[in-house]
């Protein structure tokens, strides 16, 4: 059996695969079993910061395994508490929870929103307002407060306590909220949802209307964070200032990590005993997060901005692109063309892309360089030209 058939034979069915295995990877390129090089724009999700096999956060990752690979949550260890000093640090937070994924970094997020809630209003104050078209996680409580129902279909029932409203109608948020809000979870970015950027003053409205209502003001930075977006959180092209906020991906650089980022108003919920997760904090992955983290300078996401633009610019209005949306390094474009057909035409041109809905989406690595950005660019050019 070939690995096509392996794979269908003994994996769980969960994942629509493009027909191609990956053996090697270097910064923005990969290489088939057969040995054909793509140029890589899709991070493996928004995950590869730096790449693939990013040499600076592999000295890292080894140079821990090499002292402690793990420790249990009932020790300190240094990578685990300088992580969460620098998140704190450069974003003005004030305490992080540790998890493995953004869907478990957004759990947590939901935990903090309820208890603060039910410590100072007591339990019936539990309800999370999240917006249409959204995308929180996979886990029972995370998909119900994704707000699109194709993701709800036969997983029910859901958890209480989740209403949504229409992304950039704030009314529709006014109208949901009332004395048993906990919180408002948002993404600036629907990344899933076809990578919609939300507008600012919709974005301003929901987190004076938290601050009017005493409800925690969350952001779910796990695709958008971390640089993505040519900011470090996509809340500071905002101008906003979230209590909580979700980050992960992107964050590890290629080891499972999720973080929840609490606030000042908040930081004293969550005490002993109310959450855990047996790796989270775990020393390697956090050894690797600080080297991702500690060179997500300003010169690096002022790259990330120009580098936008030009893709902005290259693509909007070429033939066969109907439209380019989203910040940064998270792109999406609608082309005329069916996206599968596009994103066939451009693994046969030696470009790896993605889709969000309808669209073509585009993560590619922070640290792509303008020839690898210019091929690629020219590749989608002649691949949605009718
Ligand atoms: N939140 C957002 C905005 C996401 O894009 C995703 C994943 O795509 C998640 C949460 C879930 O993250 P994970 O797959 O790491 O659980």
């Amino acid at each position: 059996m070939d690995i096509f058939e392996r794979d269908a034979a003994y994996v769980a069915n969960t994942y629509g695969r493009f027909p191609v295995q990956l053996v090697k990877g270097r910064g923005e390129y990969v290489w088939d079993e057969s040995g054909r090089e793509y140029i890589d724009l899709g991070s493996g999700i928004a995950v590869n910061t730096f790449g693939f096999s990013d040499p600076v956060w592999i000295e890292a990752v080894t140079a821990q395994l090499d002292q402690l690979q793990h420790a249990s949550n009932l020790y300190y260890t240094d990578p685990c508490v300088r992580l969460a000093e620098m998140i704190c640090q450069k974003t003005g937070m004030s305490r992080v929870f540790f998890g493995n994924s953004g869907a478990e970094a957004n759990e947590c997020a939901i935990k903090v929103a309820r208890k603060y809630a039910s410590d100072k209003y007591g339990p019936a104050r539990h309800n999370i307002i999240t917006l249409k078209n959204s995308f929180h996680g996979r886990t029972i409580a995370t998909l119900a407060a994704t707000g699109q129902d194709v993701f709800h279909k036969n997983f029910g029932p859901f958890p209480e306590g989740f209403l949504y409203a229409d992304a950039n109608d704030l009314d529709s948020v006014k109208d949901l909220m009332d004395e048993n809000t906990a919180a408002v979870l948002v993404e600036c970015v629907q990344g899933e949802g076809g990578v919609v950027a939300l507008d600012k003053d919709f974005l301003t409205g929901v987190q004076k209307l938290c601050r009017e209502n005493d409800s925690l003001f969350m952001v779910d930075e796990v695709q958008t964070g971390n640089g993505r977006t040519g900011w470090l959180y996509s809340w500071m092209a905002y101008g906003l200032k979230p209590d909580v906020f979700t980050t992960a991906k992107g964050l590890g650089g290629g080891l499972p990590i999720g973080a929840c980022v609490i606030g000042e108003k908040a930081k004293a919920t969550l005490g002993k005993g109310d959450h855990g997760s047996t790796f989270g904090g775990n020393p390697t992955v956090c050894a690797g997060a600080i080297s991702i983290f500690q060179r997500l300078s300003p010169e690096l996401l002022e790259e990330v901005q120009k580098k936008s633009q030009y893709i902005f610019d290259a693509l909007n209005g070429a033939p066969g692109v109907l439209g380019v949306t989203g910040l940064g390094f998270m792109i999406g474009i609608e082309t005329a063309y069916p996206v599968q057909q596009v994103l066939a035409g451009l693994r046969e041109k030696g470009v790896l892309a993605l889709s969000a809905k309808t669209k073509l989406r585009l993560l590619p690595p922070l640290c792509i360089s303008w020839e690898a950005l210019k091929t690629a660019v020219e590749a989608i050019r002649e691949v949605c030209a009718p």
